[in-house]
């Protein structure tokens, strides 16, 4: 991770100084230019005419010469002041920072179903206005049809195997990955971003570099759910907006990331767009379109558009029935792996043009970066595109991918692809060859036919990932397993025939297991049972699960997912800790573990539960969850100095945890160390001062302290946030007796008697009675 920039400062690279500096020289020895009207006017015309060098330069040079003119006249008055004003001449380089960066992602959206890459039926009049405005690439892959790891590759500039994160949900985007969001928050950048799926939230890592990371913490509620978590096309659009009207209240640049989710599965879009349309994933993409239009107005809107450069991609496509496949995630075809990119920039990139040629999604990072003139990602193996944009040629840029999620989900090989030359390989058990320029499609292999095509790809291939940058200490499953849960995998032929470490890359080149494209009729039925949880369809779920478990017992994610529905629909909690074991073993994640250790508790295997809650909180990545769950699980048991240590454990881990903010705090209180209670729960009040809990800690802290006068206030507080809460009003009936305002404290007690009477807490209500009674002699 870069270290913190400080909050203040603006553009601190050393070539914008010189443009603020001179800004400033600008204003003093030019006597009329004292309003700040007129400043911000001289603030835009530099950034207007920041104009890249590359781009200058070599469009100057080539066919897009007349496109550019039109710009010079601005670049020379640009020019002529720094030169004016710094008495020295200065390339134009030096001014090419300050302009706002708005990057959109658009989840499981094909480039060929959208109007800008010529598809007839594609509405989605945004993109087409923004392509009109600005640079398509024709041709961009991605390295990963998985939603994760394809963000991180567009965030680091780096395929998954150096960035390190290779599925969604076990992986975590290590923080010693550099990221765009960081150069740029380090640049002087604010930051935000809106995502819109759970596979993307903070805990997952990609929140590196932002300010502002808002996700769908919200909108979690149990696992199942939690899991298919996402915020709607304008509801992501509502809050973008939101951050652009805050941006353009500053003068600072800015750097808004945008994912839209809605074009994947299950395709559903709302009103309107779900009708008249070829498919209903059509519907979804121009749903989406429009919540992008939305952006855009805005961004027009709030004068920001000048100055703002706006690059729109793609994760990964969608199969549509393709080569077997319905969704994405296991194969490595066009189909998943094509995916838009188009960057518009007014006065510094030519509107219209079309760059022919493979491009990556790990050049996304290093372009924009370029174009902002910044300093490149260090680790980056993704280049700037802007070099080929003046030159319009095609490139013979190999293209890596990969998916590790048959091995992960299903238990067999992983695959990798290498595209070179107009052939594409697939590094699968049978391997496979297509000729793109013959078969666009990839419906004819031709390995066997072309086996020194085979050989001399793989090789390349192999290369790539031999001198690829080092990956970082990663924090994932498979890279840090035990001995212990290494030498199950090997009993369950999981690395059998590695001789070496499984932590090595170059071990796990060759493919290992079944071929995943034998196994398309099980593939299937998986993506039959996700789509039937998605639609919260229990019993026919369940059904197809149990039938996937007995046709591969590899799979842990069937393992998984048969556990989690029997415990969400009250099945056998002994069948669900097997088949959570099973999938624990397979691929051990914190999730699973922690998962199978609930299953334990409830199954009253406390003793288990508590060795594995701790396997749980120390298998990476670890989310604040499972420190949550092992806390309660410790305190359950009275080990209450065990307990604090993993709440504490849990709110380093993000500091927004409620649970791990709260369980602390009530964890201080029953130690009867108040102090600390009230240390804890005063920062609680400070992060969520319309939290009632966190007020009500605060006074029973003081109250334990003795200091009932003290306790009141904030007792009182939490009753204003939640008069239905009986314990608020018990704490102000406690306060105001240990004060001796008696009347106070039976009023009190006698609301906290109500509600508690009317949730049916006898126990409880007895316990005020005899308080009211005592009150009373
Ligand atoms: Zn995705």
């Amino acid at each position: 991770m870069v270290e913190a920039p400080s909050a203040q400062s603006s553009l601190s690279t050393a070539s914008s100084a010189s443009v603020t500096s001179c800004l400033g020289r600008a204003i003093a020895c030019t006597p009329i230019q004292t309003s700040r009207l007129r400043y911000t006017k001289t603030t835009r015309l530099i950034r207007q005419t920041n104009l890249h060098p590359a781009v200058v330069a070599g469009s100057l040079k080539g066919e897009d010469a007349p496109v550019m003119r039109a710009f010079l006249p601005v670049v020379v008055i640009s020019a002529m002041l720094i030169l004016a004003c710094s008495g020295h001449p200065e390339p134009l380089s030096e001014a090419a920072t300050g302009a706002n960066l708005l990057l959109i992602s658009l989840d499981t959206t094909r480039a060929d179903r959208l109007g800008p890459y010529g598809y007839a039926a594609a509405e989605t009049p945004a993109l087409d206005r923004l392509a009109k405005s600005g640079v398509v690439f024709e041709r961009c892959f991605s390295p990963a049809p998985i939603t994760l790891p394809a963000h991180s590759s567009l965030m680091t500039g780096t395929d998954p195997f150096v960035h390190g994160v290779r599925d969604n949900g076990s992986f975590r985007l290590h923080e010693s990955n550099v990221t765009l969001a960081e150069a740029l928050q380090q640049a002087g950048y604010r930051t935000a971003a809106e995502v819109a799926a759970f596979v993307l939230n903070r805990e997952f890592g990609l929140d590196q570099g932002f300010d502002r990371y808002e996700d769908t913490s919200a909108v979690a509620d149990t696992v199942l759910n939690r899991t298919s978590a996402s915020r709607r096309g304008d509801s992501v659009a509502d809050a973008a907006i939101e951050r652009l009207r805050e941006f353009s209240a500053d003068a600072r640049p800015f750097f808004l990331f945008v994912h839209f989710f809605d074009p994947h599965a299950p395709y559903d879009p709302p009103g309107d767009w779900s009708t008249n349309r070829a498919h209903p994933y059509d519907g979804e993409i121009a749903y989406t379109d429009a919540q992008v239009g939305r952006i855009l107005k805005a961004l027009e809107r709030l004068g920001l558009a000048e100055n703002t450069v706006v690059a729109v991609t793609a994760d990964h496509g969608e199969g549509l029935g393709e080569h077997d496949e319905d969704t994405h995630t296991v194969f490595l075809y066009d189909s998943t792996l094509r995916v838009p990119l188009i960057i518009s920039a007014p006065g510094r990139l030519p509107g219209g043009l079309r760059v022919p040629g493979d491009t990556r999604l790990i050049d996304v990072a290093p372009t924009l970066l370029d174009l902002l003139g910044l300093d490149p990602l260090e680790r980056a193996q993704g280049t700037s595109l802007l070099a080929r944009m003046s030159r319009r040629e095609g490139s013979a840029t190999p293209v890596y991918g990969e998916s590790f999620y048959p091995r992960f989900g299903y238990g067999y090989s992983q695959l990798r692809s290498w595209r070179h030359g107009g052939l594409k390989y697939i590094h699968a058990p049978t391997p496979e060859l297509y000729d793109l320029q013959r078969d666009p499609g990839e419906t004819v292999n031709l390995a066997e036919e072309r086996p020194q095509d085979v050989a001399r790809l793989r090789s390349e291939l192999f290369s790539w990932i031999l001198d690829a940058p080092r990956p970082p200490d990663s924090d994932h499953a498979i890279r840090v397993l035990d001995d212990e849960s290494r030498a199950k995998l090997r009993a369950l032929g999981y690395a059998a025939n590695s001789a070496q470490p499984i932590t090595d890359e170059v071990a796990l080149f060759d493919p290992e297991g079944d071929d995943p494209k034998d196994h398309v009729i099980d593939l299937r039925i998986a993506a039959r049972v996700l789509g039937l949880i998605r639609e919260e369809d229990w019993g026919a779920a369940e059904a197809l699960v149990r039938r996937l478990v007995s046709l591969n017992p590899k799979s842990a994610i069937a393992h998984s997912n048969l556990a989690t529905l029997l415990t969400n629909r009250g099945g056998s909690v002994e069948e669900a800790v097997v088949h959570f074991e099973r999938a624990a073993e397979l691929v051990p994640t914190s999730d699973r573990w922690a998962a199978l250790a609930a299953a334990l508790e409830r199954n009253g295997e406390r003793e288990r539960a508590l060795n594995v809650y701790a396997r749980a909180t120390s298998t990476p990545p670890v989310f604040a969850s499972a420190h949550v769950a092992f806390a309660r699980a410790l305190r359950d048991v009275g080990r209450l100095e065990d307990a604090a240590k993993q709440y504490s454990l849990g709110i380093e881990r993000d500091s927004d945890n409620r649970d791990a903010r709260l369980g602390l705090g009530r964890t201080r209180l029953i130690q009867r160390r108040p102090d600390e209670a009230l240390a804890a729960f005063r920062s609680w009040v400070g992060a969520a001062p319309e939290d009632a809990e966190g007020h009500r800690g605060v006074g029973e802290a003081m109250l334990q302290k003795g200091e009932a006068a003290a306790a009141l206030p904030h007792l009182r507080a939490a009753v204003e946030l939640a008069p239905d809460n009986p314990a608020t009003h018990l704490g102000v009936c406690v306060a105001a007796e240990a004060k001796g305002d008696l009347a106070v404290a039976r009023a009190a007690c006698s609301r906290a008697l109500e509600l508690t009477s009317s949730l049916g807490d006898e126990r409880r209500a007895q316990g005020i009675r005899a308080r009211l009674q005592r009150m009373r002699e």
